[in-house]
């Protein structure tokens, strides 16, 4: 019995199989009531780990714009591109990724622009659970060195025919459409270790 997934409550569930004399499993409907609570707090305590600061508008859609950008980077700059780390406050976003050289002029303008091309293109924001293996195989990026659970929230960043930008492991909570944000631009790069970059972006 999905209890949580028809969201039918179990009362009335109740009342619907005596009445057709079907027999509800409760202890199982408990089990997978605690087992979907326990879900939901690994999920959110992994995206307090992911970064944020809190759950406020402003945080929500820069964590938004993080997907882009970690997605942008890899299109423009390598496919190799894994964040190494995430700081989100209400005036700006940060990430720490991995590569090898210090990101030219060019290739800065380009990344904006893919950005800021995602947000005008009104691109779903899609949460799906999945068992890990699955996120897995299909490549949903996920931060190095993090401790994820059997069944994980993969967040796609897609277009109404689900043409896929973006894939990633994340707990949420995010906006549901690219179009809530404003337009996106890179304030600093620089390193932070050998091997190691960081942008500071801003939704102005
Ligand atoms: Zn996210």
């Amino acid at each position: 019995m999905k209890a949580t997934t028809y969201g039918f409550p179990i009362e009335l569930t109740l009342e619907l199989a005596d009445e057709k004399n079907i027999k509800v499993d409760l202890e199982d409907f408990h089990k997978k009531m605690k087992e979907h609570q326990e879900l939901s707090r690994t999920a959110s305590a992994g995206m307090f780990k992911g970064g944020l600061a809190n759950h406020n508008e402003k945080t929500v859609r820069l964590h938004t714009a993080h997907h882009l950008l970690l997605a942008a980077l890899q299109k423009v700059v390598s496919p190799d591109i894994k964040q190494r780390g995430s700081n989100i406050t209400e005036e700006r976003l940060r990430i720490d990724f991995v590569c090898d050289h210090k990101l030219t002029d060019e290739e800065k303008k380009k990344v904006e622009d893919l950005v800021n091309e995602k947000i005008k293109e009104h691109l779903n924001v899609v949460r799906r659970e999945m068992p890990l293996a699955e996120a897995e195989k299909i490549g949903a990026q996920m931060e190095f060195g993090a401790k994820y659970p059997e069944i994980v929230s993969v967040y796609f960043i897609e277009d109404e025919k689900g043409s896929l930008f973006s894939k990633e492991f994340c707990g949420g909570p995010h906006v549901s459409n690219t179009s809530e944000l404003s337009h996106f631009k890179i304030q600093k790069e620089e390193a932070v270790a050998q091997g190691i970059r960081r942008i500071k972006a801003v939704l102005e």
